[in-house]
């Protein structure tokens, strides 16, 4: 499915430890100060860079379902996902050999493949993404989101977005263009860098809402996944913050681990627990954050993502 064109080649480890240690050679033989340059390449060595790698990609689209008698798909524009979750689900979807949260591949020829793509297909809402995040940071440099977002545009698919990032902000130009657009902030139970190492802070999340909903864009947010014993928030404080941004809906998941087995194992290697032992009472706490979002007013319902829901359909046709 995909086809290596060019690797961002990082110095390879080896490399920093021959230089290390002949910086420390130098440094014991002559008067030079290598001080500056042990630090760079010691830090080199024992702080890992994530591998990006552009890649070619055949296909695209994938269809999710057609339960709602109308098909809803995804795309995954990256491979892998350098905000590098402890509780992802996409490596157990993914199956790569690398580090999760090390590396990424870019489909750099995405837009021209969702073009051809697009042109065969029945009109769906289109989900970006599933796999990985549309806004991770190396999106601030390929582009590969926001170019296939005017692909999208120029077919006039409707679009639903989740993502963890500001970087969305970029493309509110593009986004207001759209008949149908929904932009989802994901948001846990566990919102720090223990399990979220590159996810932008919650404040920063919350404000992006509230900008997105200022330039008149539905929001939502997926509040998941929830992990019962591990639950680092102030619910209250958090949905009146979501109020106040604008927000219209939440939704509420909680951590599963079923059928993804690579995902459980890597969660409890870096979280050090037992899956099992941090979902206790889950359901009963699933239950009291939905009633508590109904009554600071958000939808809980999966109303919000009818593009052909009567009130929706007609007013994309009409629009
Ligand atoms: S942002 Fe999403 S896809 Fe990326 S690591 Fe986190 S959970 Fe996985």
């Amino acid at each position: 499915m995909l086809s290596i064109i060019d690797i961002d080649r990082k110095i390879p480890l080896k490399a920093h430890i021959l230089t290390f240690l002949l910086c420390i050679l130098c440094a014991l033989t002559s008067h030079h100060n290598y001080q500056k340059d042990i630090y760079i390449h010691l830090k080199c060595m024992l702080v890992r860079t994530p591998t990006i790698r552009e890649v070619e990609c055949k296909t695209l689209l994938h269809t999710m379902n057609y339960e709602r008698g109308y098909p809803e798909y995804t795309i995954n524009l990256y491979r892998g996902c350098l905000h590098a979750c402890v509780y992802c689900y996409a490596p157990s979807l993914i199956q790569d050999e690398r580090e999760w949260g090390e590396y990424v591949d870019v489909k750099v020829n995405a837009p021209e493949v969702l073009r051809k793509e697009l042109r065969k297909v029945k009109k769906g809402v289109v989900f970006l993404s599933s796999a990985s995040d549309p806004y991770q940071a190396v999106e601030a440099k390929y582009k590969v989101t926001r170019r296939c977002l005017e692909v999208l545009l120029e077919h006039d698919f409707p679009v639903l977005i989740l993502t963890r990032s500001h970087l969305v902000l970029r493309d509110v130009d593009l986004l207001k263009r759209f008949k149908w657009v929904r932009v989802g902030m994901s948001v846990t139970s566990v919102p720090d860098p223990r399990f979220e190492p590159r996810v932008p802070p919650l404040e920063r999340r919350i404000q992006t809402l509230k900008t997105l909903s200022s330039e008149g864009i539905i929001t939502w947010v997926s509040f998941a996944p929830i992990i019962p014993t591990l639950f680092m928030l102030d619910l209250h404080a958090l949905f009146q913050a979501l109020k106040e941004a604008g927000v219209k809906a939440v939704h509420a998941g909680l951590l599963r681990f079923e059928n993804y087995e690579i995902s459980r194992r890597m969660f409890e290697k870096k979280v050090g627990v037992r899956y099992q032992s941090v979902m206790a009472g889950s359901y009963a706490v699933r239950k009291s954050v939905e009633e508590l979002a109904r009554r600071y007013g958000f939808d809980t319902s999966t109303k919000i993502f009818e593009w052909r829901e009567p009130f929706s359909l007609e007013r994309y046709l009409k629009s």
